[in-house]
């Protein structure tokens, strides 16, 4: 997917962090080490494995809202979590923004970057750019990042999955 226009790559995070199944929150924490900075030990509490879980289930909450009214309040109470000390970095070779401090603990880098992220396109693209996947059996979220927002599935999978069930239910008919 291509965020050059959406403010941040950071509500990649966001969805996956959504669509995770956090019966072991380290690791969902392990395999994306590549959001933490170098040396962040990704060992977590039982307590901030809640947090973990808390924090995913506010990501849904902000994407299944239907007003905008619910999504402020949502996205405010994940933006509660964070603990923002921006700076600037290039160290994948392009300038970019990270949004908690490098030395914060992995949860605080988690909650942050998660809040910050989603905040940036809602604010940006608008609170319809977040939805639930349209596929049967599927309740995966994602963010739009079509230029006509037009997406109504969370993945290429579903998509295909659901044109076949449309096919084969009309030639049924
Ligand atoms: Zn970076
Ligand atoms: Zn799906």
């Amino acid at each position: 997917m291509d965020y050059d226009t959406y403010g941040s790559s950071a509500v990649e995070l966001a969805i996956d962090l959504a669509n995770a199944e956090l019966e072991a929150p380290e690791t969902f924490l392990t395999s994306h080490a590549d959001w933490f900075s170098p040396g962040t030990p990704l060992e977590l509490t039982s307590r901030d494995a809640a947090k973990v879980r808390e924090t995913s289930q506010l990501i849904r909450a902000v994407a299944v809202a239907g007003t905008q009214a619910a999504v402020i309040e949502r996205l405010n109470e994940l933006l509660a979590l964070a603990r923002p000390r921006p700076y600037a970095t290039d160290h994948d070779g392009e300038l970019h923004l990270h949004y908690a401090a490098a030395d914060a603990p992995a949860l605080e880098q988690l909650t942050t970057t998660v809040a910050m992220g989603l905040s940036q396109v809602v604010v940006q693209h608008g609170w319809q750019r977040l939805g639930v996947c349209s596929a049967e059996g599927c309740d995966n979220v994602y963010v739009d990042t079509s230029r006509n927002a037009s997406r109504r599935y969370c993945s290429n999978t579903c998509a295909s999955r659901s044109t076949v069930a449309a096919y084969r239910a009309r030639r049924k008919a």
